[in-house]
């Protein structure tokens, strides 16, 4: 049996390059960067020069970037300085199909007394740019729209999107975790105030992030302590998971290019071979415009759990698009605000590949994947 890794939405292996990297700040290299000694000052240097490295994927200025634990924090953080610094607007415009670490800040707020847009999609997912003009409104403080999804890939238009807020003098924010690295994002040109990522989808750690500031934007604080990160971020850094951060970043530039082809043909090839020898299966999402490394797939008259459970015991690990709440499989928030029909949406799976992905790693998928889903429909209580 052959174990194939095809959820990195979820998670990313760390690249040997970045655990070398790390090393020697889990070892001698122990200083704390704000310490005036020496023994400080190299590990200082060593923080700037992978914050200089991730802001260099972003096409941004090193110290628009601070540091963070994680997406989550960032997403916090962003919502927490927008609606700090302007205490006098009391709304926020996002979407339906944000990740929770946007939608349960979202909700939080709304109990704090905001008014909160959450914009709709049609079946591919995608926004409407009537609806999102008018929901902005004087009174909007904030818009937080995702980069793109996690669950089926989208990419949202960001550039015209957060145009379309500047021109109201409305900040804009972009949970970019799923994005950064994977497809090229030049803040040059893009008038984003604030945006997220995450290192452990980029073959980093888990538990480093960071978030992007524009120059001149008011910044408010979340965590409150200590000087570090310029006051922006109290606490010490975490500095093997930054310089980690930094590695991945670098080779994230290095092989965003051949990445974007390579890892893009053996997901289309995948999806190709799901679809040709698969009946009444369909593809969510815009696939016209999406991650190159992402697919998301419905099976009629299937359970997506089921299915987890059944390429798990094949060594091939995947996600569902379902949710279990109150003990029953719900179909993600993502998929119904899609509409995808219950009997699909039920059956859906989220295939995630990376460039550790192999074309004997898809070739093995292929041949298991049918007799999967005949299996699961011979047994199925769900019947046409
Ligand atoms: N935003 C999106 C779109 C995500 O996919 C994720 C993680 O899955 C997050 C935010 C949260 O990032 P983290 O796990 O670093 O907190």
């Amino acid at each position: 049996m052959r174990n194939v890794y095809l959820d990195n939405n979820a998670t990313t292996a760390v690249s040997p390059e970045v655990l070398a990297a790390m090393l020697p700040y889990l070892g001698d290299l122990y200083g704390n960067p704000s310490s005036m000694h020496t023994f400080g000052g190299q590990i200082a240097e060593a923080v700037e020069t992978a914050r200089a490295s991730l802001a260099e994927l972003l096409h941004a200025s090193p110290d628009e970037i601070i540091f963070t634990s994680c997406g989550t924090e960032s997403d916090n953080t962003a919502f927490w300085s927008a609606l700090q610094s302007q205490p006098e607007k009391r709304h926020i415009v996002t979407t339906k199909v944000e990740h929770p670490a946007v939608l349960n800040v979202c909700q939080f707020w709304e109990r704090e007394g905001y008014h909160v847009t959450y914009l709709g999609v049609d079946k591919k997912g995608r926004l409407d740019e009537a609806e999102y003009l008018e929901a902005l409104t004087p009174d909007t403080a904030l818009v937080s729209i995702m980069f793109a999804n996690n669950e089926v890939g989208n990419i949202y238009p960001v550039q015209k999107l957060s145009e379309l807020a500047h021109e109201r003098g409305i900040l804009f924010h972009t949970d970019a975790v799923q994005a950064v690295g994977k497809i090229p994002i030049d803040l040059r040109h893009m008038p984003v105030d604030m945006l997220s990522l995450s290192g452990h989808k980029i073959h980093a750690p888990k538990g480093i992030g960071a978030l992007y500031v524009r120059k001149g934007v008011r910044f408010r604080s979340y965590l409150r302590g200590g000087h570090q990160e310029h006051g922006r971020r109290a606490g010490t850094e975490n500095v093997p998971y930054i310089v980690g951060l930094g590695m991945a970043a670098q080779l994230s530039r290095e092989f965003m290019q051949m990445e974007r082809v390579d890892v893009a043909m053996l997901r289309d090839k995948l999806e190709r071979g799901i679809l040709e020898s698969i009946p009444d299966s369909i593809v969510n999402g815009d696939t016209e415009n999406r991650l190159p490394n992402t697919t998301n797939i419905s099976f009629k008259n299937v359970e997506g759990e089921a299915i987890l459970l059944m390429l798990d015991r094949l060594g091939i690990a995947a996600s569902s698009g379902s949710a279990c709440t109150s003990g029953s499989l719900e179909p993600s928030h993502v998929l119904r605000a899609m509409g995808v029909p219950f009997n699909y949406a039920h059956g859906s799976i989220r295939l995630s590949l990376s460039r550790y992905t192999s074309g004997q790693d898809i070739d093995y998928v292929l041949a298991e994947f049918p007799g999967v889903i005949q299996t699961l429909r011979s047994i199925s209580p769900f019947k046409d």
